[in-house]
């Protein structure tokens, strides 16, 4: 009998999944997804828009978001083995030093700064390194933007002239904001995403300790007096199977399902539970709530000449705290820019009639909060996103900058006249046009008070034995950046609690 077993290989799972196995223990990874070794699509680094929307993606409906003109917003999520991590844009972003304070803040002793930063030194090999703060000692390959196309010189000076640090800036360094640099990418060697399936799983997927039951969705986790016995799993054929183990059950399927899954098992807000007909086993209140998520919103140029089309999404990125009152001093922008329009976009982007530029502002600390919960016959996701106004505001600053930005001494020599937005209407612009950059985290947070969070500082499910939370669901707060990260530093400190508890 396996002594864990794991729900969700993406990526927090796939961390775990092999601290697991390379400590000897026997390991079931069930996933709902395919198991695919190769793949363009996921591969090469421009093949993964293709696969929104396929087979490989959850792809989330929200119910109409009011504050977003009542648009629909699909939350596009990994199904695959390798999850959100195999089909991501691969930009490697640490996130700010606040971040991993608010983690230690709410989890504890076991979340100290030290352990979070060992955590950290197991993921990171930073190959143009080395640099002060970078680590050159983890496992997955991390690379300056390696495409001239998507790099721009101009943009950095741009940031120089109006006021932001710019040489040999490094955001994964001591200090992430009030400075341009280029983006950095979990990128290997031969110019492929390294994904934690690459770096974590392939090579173990022969090793006897570990079995992955793919293409198989966890219907529900069962319990025996408040202890966690088991899965039940309808497999690939449509049958249903009963899967018990000797140690543990760790959901790992990600911020959007670990909840949905936690309440369809009878753990969850009994009001919730109850509207959806499932028997209330354990109350757990926070369970699905406390859903935050980035929002990306375009800002256009034109360009004054054609500029050859950037393989990857994005090359460049600026971090500005616009409203020098972010709680923990990280940056509540974080700018993308790319010289010209992404090849892997083209097949998605209306025909346009000029070549432009695309400045991609991120709004990285977002005040807005909302839910997921499993209604007894859908996934009622419901981000309220932009409900709190102060997020529209940082958005209407962010698109002040770019305007400065095009303007000033550098990227002037590229840009034209603004296209988008319109000069004015800045407001119904950014409702109709702002959208997921697909960060979805905290909706199982961990914390010491069960009535406000989920996991207990092992990522343990409060009152429940044998049961715990690991991805980016148990995050209390999103990131100031990019939080795939964050997603691995959870795997690989759920690990090193995990083996050394009992
Ligand atoms: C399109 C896209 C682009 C992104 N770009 C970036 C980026 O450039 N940089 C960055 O830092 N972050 C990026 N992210 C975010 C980052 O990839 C995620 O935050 C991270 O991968 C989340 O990891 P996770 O382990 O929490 O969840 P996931 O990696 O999503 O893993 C969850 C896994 O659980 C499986 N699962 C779910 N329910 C069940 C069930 N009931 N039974 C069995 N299996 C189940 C899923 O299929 C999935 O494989 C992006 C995400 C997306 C989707």
């Amino acid at each position: 009998m396996h002594d864990y077993i794991i729900v969700g290989a993406g990526s927090s799972g796939s961390v775990l999944a092999r601290r697991f196995v390379d400590a000897g223990k026997k390991v079931l990874l069930i996933e709902a997804g395919h198991l695919v070794k190769e793949t363009a699509n996921i591969d090469k680094i421009g093949g993964f828009p293709n696969l929104w929307g396929s087979k490989y993606d959850w792809n989330y409906e929200t119910i109409p978001q009011k504050d977003l003109s009542n648009r629909v917003i699909n939350i596009n999520q990994g199904k695959v083995v390798g999850g959100s991590g195999s089909i991501n844009a691969m930009m490697f972003v640490r996130g700010h030093k606040s971040n991993y304070e608010q983690l230690s803040e709410k989890g504890g002793e076991l979340w100290s700064m030290s352990n979070l930063n060992k955590a950290l030194s197991k993921i990171e090999n930073y190959i143009d390194g080395p640099k002060e703060g970078r680590f050159q000692t983890g496992i997955i390959q991390v690379r300056n933007c390696p495409d001239p196309t998507s790099y721009c010189p101009e943009f950095q000076q741009s940031a120089k002239d109006i006021g932001y640090k710019s040489d040999d800036w490094d955001y994964n360094g001591p200090i992430q904001d009030s400075g341009a640099g280029p983006l950095q990418f979990n990128i290997d060697e031969n110019g492929d995403r390294h994904s934690p399936f690459k770096a974590y799983l392939k090579e173990i997927l022969d090793n006897k300790n570990l079995e992955i039951i793919s293409n198989a969705q966890v219907k529900r986790i069962t319990l025996h007096n408040n202890v966690a016995n088991g899965v039940e799993v309808e497999l690939a054929d449509g049958s249903l199977k009963k899967i018990t183990c000797n140690k543990k059950i760790i959901i790992s399927a990600g911020a959007l399902g670990s909840p949905i899954l936690l309440e369809k098992s009878g753990i969850g807000d009994p009001k919730i539970l109850k509207n959806a007909n499932i028997n209330i086993k354990v109350e757990a209140p926070s369970v699905g709530k406390n859903l935050m998520d980035h929002l990306q919103l375009p800002v256009l140029f034109k360009l004054k000449k054609q500029l050859p089309n950037p393989k990857l999404l994005t090359g460049n990125v600026l971090f500005a705290d616009l409203n020098n009152n972010s709680p923990y001093g990280a940056p509540d922008i974080q700018l993308n820019f790319t010289p010209a329009a992404p090849q892997p976009l083209q097949r998605l982007l209306p025909p346009l009639e000029f070549p432009v530029m695309i400045f991609l502002p991120i709004l990285v600390q977002p005040q807005s909060v909302g839910s997921v919960h499993w209604d007894g016959e859908r996934i009622k996701l419901d981000p309220q996103y932009l409900s709190n106004q102060n997020d529209i505001e940082t958005l209407k600053k962010a698109i002040d900058l770019c305007i400065k930005l095009a303007n000033a001494n550098g990227l002037n020599q590229l840009a034209s006249d603004a296209l988008l937005p319109p000069k004015e209407g800045h407001e119904d612009y950014i409702k109709e046009n702002v959208t997921t950059i697909w960060h979805p985290v905290g909706t199982c947070r961990i914390g010491g008070n069960p009535m406000d969070s989920v996991v207990n500082q092992k990522l343990q499910v409060h009152g429940v034995e044998n049961l715990h939370v690991v991805d980016s669901s148990v995050t209390p707060y999103v990131t100031g950046g990019n939080n795939h990260v964050l997603a691995l530093v959870v795997g690989e400190m759920a690990a090193d609690i995990l083996l050394n508890s009992a």
